[in-house]
């Protein structure tokens, strides 16, 4: 019992008891990798001793640049597992930004793949504290590069090194991994996880009614590893023995048909502009899924119409799950019990469009403006707190504030939880439109528009208005090749919504554009269209 939870026995759990079970990735060189969880293991350990013998230190950060593979995730476990760091950098980011957060991580090895070589050598002078670079690679594919000094080759590091290595056992409390929030406003903070923390989110994320993952599952991760651990998915793999199939940088919609459809995947996670593509490409072919039956998507509001598609046309069942950077990310899933099962198909959907209830180990709560708790009616929207043992308490080195407010994590999200204690958020605080003191909620305005048949992708705003304040302005990309009028749309809102809530006008883009972590970047288009309404008045 005194036994500290620490992330290697995840992975001598899964050499032990599932040696067979694959691991297969779409490699940046182009072809697909197939090994075992027992040769993950060994290569894991000739990993932790080549960080030995590169004097990498407990509490060491070392950094990765890398998409969703094999290599990433012997990094995972060889990294955490011999107490230092797993530092995951975000290779959306500017060059700029990933600089600075290398250096204020303090990355002591940088391993990257090799698509971004072109980010590496534009930081390779700006980052003194990395003390070497390696490439994710063999020695046939090393590139040439004169920028970078001494690089190193992955695979000889892998090769050159024994796989007798003895996981260390040190308290449960030390660091594991690290990760940037995207930053949208002011310099990224660094969300620290732990092993202990880390083990409980695996245990919890595991559960039937949160993410559901058993053996005899075969899971693709398209949510990247570079971003709050793929949402725990290669831990909860080890743990359970779940196949993983890795799609390396290939995430266009024919990519991954092809990749579910040959690897049998059943389960499969992402964001919804990712499945956005996939299903436009299931759709334009004509092709379903033989073998998936569940798909988990967050990282910002799965629209109705997602939902639908993916149930009713492809029989594939929808977990809206919702999280945060510095949760883990796990908080919420909509996992529906008994009597909502019992629910027609629109009642469901309904339901669907929620976040979800809190998984065992979150606890939340919605506050109002001076921060008195609100009743979990379903209607009453509040500023959504949380706390629990993998949700952070200060962000790496302390810099961001003291984030909590008395005990309690503020999510900066505005949300309503019902008396089932299903969570739904109507927005982003820094989102929300404020039109004559009340609040409109721009989520519901976006997944209306979503429903619509000629429209990609809609993003609702607040646009300065001289009566109101605010008002909502929807903008919209198109679907190619399919057309719709201001008034059309606009009149798609009529008895689906309370009528002041209707967006004011419509602006028509050729695309949205998405942030780092595939999220639409509201705070762009208000820089462009914020005065919109002004102009037309
Ligand atoms: P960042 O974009 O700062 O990197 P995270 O990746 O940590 O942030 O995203 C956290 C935020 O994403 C949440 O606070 C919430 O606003 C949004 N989000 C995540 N999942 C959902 C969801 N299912 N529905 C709506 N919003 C979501």
């Amino acid at each position: 019992m005194d036994q500290p939870l620490l992330i290697s026995a995840l992975l001598t759990h899964a050499e032990r008891h599932h040696g067979d079970q694959q691991i297969v990735s779409r490699r940046v060189e182009g072809d697909v990798h197939r090994c075992t969880f027992r040769e993950l293991g060994a290569r894991a350990r000739r990993m932790a001793n080549a960080l030995d013998a590169h004097g990498i230190d407990m509490g060491d950060r070392i950094a990765t640049l890398a998409w969703n593979g094999y290599r990433h995730m012997e990094l995972y476990y060889a990294v955490s597992g011999s107490g230092a760091v797993l530092h995951t950098l975000n290779p959306r980011l500017h060059p700029d930004q990933v600089a600075w957060i290398v250096n204020h991580a303090e990355d002591r090895i940088l391993f990257f793949d090799l698509s971004f070589l072109p980010l590496v050598e534009a930081i390779v002078d700006r980052v003194p504290t990395v003390k070497a670079f390696v490439a994710m690679t063999d020695r046939a594919h090393m590139p040439a590069t004169s920028k970078i000094r001494g690089l190193l080759c992955y695979e000889e590091l892998v090769e050159d090194h024994s796989s007798e290595f003895h996981w260390p056992r040190f308290d449960e409390q030390r660091a594991s991994s690290l990760c940037y929030t995207s930053g949208t406003t002011g310099n990224p903070k660094g969300a620290l996880y732990s092993h202990r923390s880390t083990m409980l989110h695996t245990y919890a994320a595991a559960l039937p009614d949160a993410l559901n993952c058993s053996a005899a599952d075969v899971i693709l991760p398209v949510v990247p590893m570079f971003h709050v651990n793929a949402w725990g998915l290669p831990y909860v793999a080890c743990m359970v023995g779940a196949k993983l199939v890795f799609p390396g940088p290939w995430l266009d919609g024919k990519s991954l048909h092809e990749l579910i459809e040959s690897e049998g995947v059943t389960l499969s996670a992402g964001v919804p502009t990712v499945w956005q593509g996939l299903l436009a490409h299931a759709e334009s072919q004509g092709q379903g899924f033989k073998s998936m039956r569940r798909t988990i998507i967050g990282g910002s509001a799965c629209p109705p119409a997602m939902t639908r598609s993916f149930q009713e046309q492809y029989g594939v069942h929808v977990l809206h799950a919702w999280g945060m950077t510095e949760m883990s990310p796990l908080g919420t899933v909509c996992a529906l019990k008994p009597a909502q099962l019992a629910l027609g198909d629109e009642a469901r959907l309904a339901i669907q469009a929620k976040q979800g209830r809190a998984v065992f180990g979150v606890d939340m709560k919605i506050v109002d403006a001076e921060g008195k708790e609100l009743p979990h009616d379903g209607a009453a929207a509040g500023e959504l707190m949380v706390c629990g043992p993998w949700i952070i308490g200060s962000y790496f080195k302390g810099d961001g504030g003291n984030p909590l407010v008395d005990g309690w994590f503020p999510t900066g999200d505005v949300a309503t939880i019902d008396a089932e204690g299903f969570m739904q958020i109507t927005d982003r605080s820094k989102d929300v439109i404020k039109s004559g003191g009340e609040w409109i909620g721009s989520i519901d305005l976006e997944n209306i528009a979503m429903a619509h048949p000629a429209v990609a992708m809609a993003a609702c705003i607040a646009a300065r208005h001289a009566k109101w304040g605010e008002r909502p302005l929807l903008v919209v990309a198109l679907k190619p090749g399919k057309s719709a009028t201001r008034s059309e749309l606009l009149g798609f809102y009529e008895g689906r919504i309370a009528k002041w809530w209707t967006p004011d006008d419509v602006v028509f883009v050729d695309s949205i554009p998405l942030g780092a972590t595939g999220k639409m970047l509201k705070n762009r288009l208000r820089d462009l269209f914020q005065d919109h309404l002004l102009a037309v008045a």
